[in-house]
């Protein structure tokens, strides 16, 4: 099962993505976790991506779409994947294209999480407050400001990416809105479950 979840910030993403992962076997492949984790490694990428990444803004594709053709050729990645976060834009999109067609593979769904942006500015304060409860550290790029910068890039940048994918006839719509059970079992529809 090869599958794209796309979404604003917020949508959960990365909470059905966890789920999927859990039903099927196969590797979430969240790109800004890889980025999160180069940042911290101190890496040549992650000294490039970490103010852009902190202000809100996105990495350059070069730098994602390296670091994704490598990933999905590791072994784990083999039987299939679920890209989180990844493609961010359309020449994202089409360079994921090229990817799956020299390794003769294709998506089987492209899954979008469909969202009130009213709530998303909501839901990532409740995250940052349940991560300082539990005694996490919280993501340097969840407050207002670059929340804002990151709609702000979903909307101009991300949003065309769905309708690549439209047009394709790829792309199944679920609404986000729902408890995470209810998106858990829409998924679950979607994908003919
Ligand atoms: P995320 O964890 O998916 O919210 O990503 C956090 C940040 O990493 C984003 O705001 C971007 O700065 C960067 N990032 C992650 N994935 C991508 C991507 N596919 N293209 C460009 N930037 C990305």
């Amino acid at each position: 099962m090869r599958l794209v979840l796309l979404g604003p910030p917020g949508a959960g993403k990365g909470t059905q993505s966890a789920r999927l992962v859990a039903k099927y076997a196969i590797p979430q492949l969240s790109t800004g976790d890889m980025l999160r984790a180069a940042v911290q490694a101190r890496t040549p990428i992650g000294l490039e991506a970490k103010a852009i990444m902190d202000s809100g803004a996105l990495v350059p594709d070069d730098v994602v779409v390296g670091i994704i053709g490598q990933r999905i050729k590791e072994k784990d990645a083999a039987k299939g994947f679920i890209l989180d976060g990844f493609p961010r834009t359309v020449a994202q999109a089409r360079a994921l294209d090229e990817l799956l067609d020299k390794e003769g593979l294709r998506l089987d769904a492209v899954i979008e999480l469909s969202v009130d942006e009213n709530a998303l500015l909501a839901r990532m304060e409740k995250r940052v407050a349940e991560t300082l409860a539990s005694g996490g550290s919280v993501r340097a790029d969840d407050n207002p400001q670059s929340f804002k910068t990151r709609l702000e890039a979903y909307r101009t940048q991300t949003a065309p990416v769905s309708s690549y994918y439209a047009g394709k006839g790829e792309l199944k719509q679920v609404d986000g809105m729902e408890t995470v059970d209810a998106v858990t079992a829409a998924i679950d529809h979607a994908l003919g479950g």
